[in-house]
């Protein structure tokens, strides 16, 4: 089959209009539970329209009496269902779910006591609102959820047990038609259900998206934090790969808080870590692992190029005397480094590159110390600590 490119455009076309439609009213939401309850909310709606429209459509075409009226009976409901966008966009989503979920169960006895009976199977639908109010309202408004739960599996007991007489001329429908559009009932809810999942399941995947993201990230600086850098670490002693650890700290910070104040001192922080970032090639990662201290991991092909860049990195902080606000702030680090060849501990390769940067700081600060941690014949269990 061939798609042709304007179908594809008027595709996206028709995909943002329904995004933008199941968004109307996010603005209100605070959090990403609140905007999913509100989209599941505004996606009902639009399965309702489409589906009572359908099934009209159907019941036209099909020419039978009894089931034209059920589609009349069901039309004041459907010219009601858009006063559910109304209250979202008025940030009101406790009575939007509350107004959707009552008009869809009026519709439903309407349809069925009315016209239908129990035919086509109408009943099945109390059983698809008695369970979804749990996902569509908040914790706190339990008794609705729960009066809806014992309402709805009422109403489907009712016409399950005593069943409900059809408007007379529906009995001329044939069978296999009566059938079918069954089945259809029973799919519409079941696709209903999907939706619903589908949308929960995305917001899920997002929430905890966001927390990793918020576990490992260092608030001010951006960067990888002190946890999230020491598994990365873990992870590249692990590869058996050799590399080079930098542990840079900032010289005589305390100095620069106490006289341009903390921050000043914050955008020092942040300055570093932009400085960091442009030096990241390839495979290179970096982290703020404490108060003003970062860490860097290079890949780097020979000794001497390890030694180049970390050299580089101190020449370029040492020489930006960045603008933060006060005029030149000079600021300059001294940085530890250890090559390591695996197999090492990470215990071992952390002491290494500390006693690296006491080396630097003891000979004077804004200089850069090497160590080199041999292999070790460290046992597999011992390898990552
Ligand atoms: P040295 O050259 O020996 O490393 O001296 P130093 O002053 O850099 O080291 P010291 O450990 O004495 O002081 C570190 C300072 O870093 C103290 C603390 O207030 C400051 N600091 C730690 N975290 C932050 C932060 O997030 N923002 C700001 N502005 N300052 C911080
Ligand atoms: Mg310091
Ligand atoms: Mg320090």
């Amino acid at each position: 089959m061939i798609i042709k490119p304007s179908s594809v455009n008027s595709m996206a076309f028709w995909g943002k209009r329904l995004l933008s439609y199941a968004k109307t009213g996010i603005e209100h939401c605070h959090g990403k539970t609140q905007e999913r309850r509100l989209i599941q909310t505004n996606i009902s709606v639009f399965i309702a329209v489409i589906t009572i429209l359908v099934f009209n459509l159907a019941f036209v075409l099909l020419g039978n009496p009894g089931l034209m009226y059920s589609g009349l009976v069901q039309l004041p409901f459907l010219l009601l269902l858009p006063l559910v966008l109304w209250f979202n966009r008025k940030g009101r989503r406790h009575e939007a779910t509350l107004t959707l979920f009552l008009l869809v169960m009026l519709d439903a006895v309407s349809a069925l006591m009315l016209a239908q009976g129990v035919t086509l199977g109408l009943q099945y639908y109390f059983l698809m609102f008695a369970v979804l109010p749990a996902s569509y309202l908040d914790a706190k408004h339990w008794p609705t959820t729960l009066l809806l739960f014992l309402s709805n599996i009422l109403l489907f007991g009712y016409f399950e047990v005593y069943g409900w007489q059809a408007h007379p001329s529906i009995a001329e429908v044939p069978t296999f038609t009566i059938t079918l559009l069954r089945i259809i009932m029973v799919g519409s809810c079941a696709t209903t259900v999907l939706v619903v999942i589908l949308i929960s399941e995305y917001y899920a995947a997002q929430n905890e998206q966001e927390l990793q993201y918020l576990a490992d990230t260092d608030s001010l600086t951006g960067l990888p934090n002190r946890r999230a850098f020491m598994g990365r670490l873990e992870r590249t002693i692990k590869d058996r790969r050799s590399f080079s650890l930098l542990i840079i700290d900032v010289d005589h910070f305390k100095q620069i808080n106490d006289t341009t104040g903390h921050q000043t001192g914050d955008a020092a922080l942040q300055f570093l870590a932009n400085q960091l970032n442009a030096c990241i090639q390839g495979e290179d990662f970096a982290g703020r692992i404490g108060g003003e201290e970062f860490a860097m991991v290079q890949f780097c092909a020979s000794p001497l190029e390890h030694l180049v860049r970390a050299e580089s990195l101190r020449k370029t902080i040492a020489s930006a005397h960045p603008d933060l606000g006060v005029g030149p702030v000079y600021l300059t680090v001294s940085i530890g480094v250890c090559m390591a060849t695996p197999p090492v501990s990470l215990i071992t390769l952390m002491a290494m590159a500390d006693n690296a940067l006491y080396e630097a700081k003891r000979s004077g600060r804004n200089c850069v110390q090497v160590a080199a941690a041999k292999s070790e014949s460290v046992p597999p269990w011992q390898a990552v600590t």
